[in-house]
């Protein structure tokens, strides 16, 4: 983390200096492109003011540029005689080529600030040389002088030096403050973060964020909470569906260990013993058939384009399994009435089998003797229909949210005689739900149920 924090503080000095050296450069380049101009234009305008003053007045000129350089500017003189007077501060480099003098005593005007060279790092309005000043020419008794004049920069500054000190001092020591503090707002939540991954990395899926912002940070930890949350019920439920498969794998296994150690007694009679290995083979079948649901439910996560839709006949398909639970329904001399008009339909074959044997299946187990089912197909524009009805023992209300979770049953002990996973409703939703259609229960206790299924014919 204390890299990110690290990262983020040069950056943001990276930026800070960056900018810096391109406002210079921009404001170099802007001082080159018109404020030269104008300065040069400005000095030499008043240089000849000073000059024509200096003929008029006839005054001492020596000590009248001495005022004129204490109100900010640096002077030069220099006389026909080759004397040279210097005002105000020194130049920094005072190397003036002869012919540059020469010219300006001829009467012509010398405009060494405009003609200052362009460089990209040195701003001409600082550079302190004789060369960038503007020159004119005077004369005072019959002597002809060159002035050069440019504007003190340094002395004009002078004054607001401290104050500009203190107040760049105070915005760089606030910047390296404010960008620490930033730094930290910003990488806290991070750790936390870091911190939270960790825990959920050790199985701690019961963890608050105290994170509260609005930005995606913010986002972020909701959405981070929210998959805890998620993992949390994800782990609850893979718990429950353990405890739930051992229960009902070690049930019959029990059972099974318990018949096979009675029918190793010898003192048991032919018929107790046929009995007992009957009860097995049950057993068996039980075990067999949970698993073949279970394999199915795990095969169902798999996604949508992985099933194997085909068109086939659906009404033939559903003649089939009524035929097929035939014998059980004559077992329990129970009538059948179906209306199943041809209909096509573009779906997984094997998936919507199971559909059909687990609804019929219910239908039965959870019928009275004697009782009826009602089977109907309807055919609409972009769907179909199937309604499955009972006259059996119905679902009580408050449990008719839960009967598609996995392994619920409604109170075993009033179907006790009744086998059942808890499954079949579950897979039955997922398979619909995988075609893109829909499954509804209504049901009476003690009147019957009868359930609803939509399916897109393509
Ligand atoms: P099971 O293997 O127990 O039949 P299901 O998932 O198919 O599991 O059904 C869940 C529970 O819903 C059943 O145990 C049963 O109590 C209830 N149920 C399902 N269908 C019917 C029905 N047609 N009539 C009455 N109760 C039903």
């Amino acid at each position: 983390m204390k890299k990110l924090s690290i990262k983020f503080i040069l950056t943001t000095f990276t930026i800070m200096i960056g900018s810096a050296l391109f406002a210079f450069m921009l404001s170099n380049f802007y001082y080159q492109q018109k404020l030269k101009q104008e300065n040069d234009e400005k000095f030499a305008e008043m240089a000849i003011n000073l000059a024509r003053s200096l003929e008029e007045e006839r005054m001492d000129w020596a000590s009248y540029l001495e005022g004129i350089a204490e109100m900010g500017y640096q002077l030069y003189v220099h006389g026909e005689d080759g004397r040279r007077y210097f005002f105000g501060d020194p130049f920094r480099n005072d190397d003036l080529p002869q012919e540059t003098v020469d010219y300006v005593l001829q009467g012509e005007i010398y405009h060494g600030i405009r003609k200052f060279p362009h460089e990209t790092f040195v701003t001409g309005f600082f550079a302190n040389e004789l060369t960038n000043t503007v020159g004119v020419s005077f004369t005072v008794a019959n002597n002809k002088y060159a002035l050069f004049l440019r504007p003190n920069i340094q002395l004009i500054f002078r004054e607001m030096r401290i104050l500009l000190a203190v107040l760049l001092s105070l915005i760089i020591v606030f910047s390296i403050f404010s960008v620490f503090l930033s730094a930290r707002f910003l990488v806290q939540p991070i750790t936390k973060l870091t911190d939270a991954t960790q825990e959920i990395a050790k199985g701690n899926f019961s963890l608050r964020l105290e994170i509260d912002r609005q930005d995606e940070i913010g986002k972020l930890a909701t959405h981070f909470t929210k998959m805890a949350k998620q993992l949390k019920k994800l782990d609850r439920l893979k718990n429950e569906l353990i405890a739930n498969i051992s229960h009902d794998i070690q049930t019959p296994l029990a059972n099974m260990r318990g018949y096979a150690e009675l029918i190793r007694k010898e003192t048991l009679s032919r018929e107790e013993r046929k009995q007992y290995a009957g009860i097995i083979t049950e057993e068996v079948g039980r075990l067999s058939n949970l698993t073949k649901q279970l394999i199915l439910l795990t095969s169902l996560d798999r996604p949508k384009e992985f099933i194997e839709k085909k068109n086939f006949s659906l009404s033939e398909q559903m003649k089939r399994v009524i035929r097929n639970h035939q014998w059980l329904m004559e077992e329990k001399g129970m009538m059948v009435s179906y209306v199943v008009p041809d209909v096509e339909i573009f779906a997984d074959e094997s998936l919507l089998q199971n559909v059909w044997e687990n609804l019929l299946g219910n239908a039965i187990k959870y019928s009275h003797e004697n009782g009826s089912i009602h089977l109907l197909l309807k055919e609409e524009k972009k769907s179909v229909f199937v309604f499955i009805e009972d006259q059996g023992i119905g679902i009580p209300p408050d449990a008719l949210p839960k009967v598609f979770d996995r392994f619920y049953r409604v109170d075993p002990s009033r179907t006790r005689t009744v086998e059942g996973t808890g499954l079949g409703l579950a897979i039955t939703k997922e398979i619909v739900q995988l075609h893109g259609g829909k499954i509804e229960i209504e049901s009476k206790e003690g009147k019957g149920t009868k359930v609803i299924i939509s399916l897109p014919k393509l």
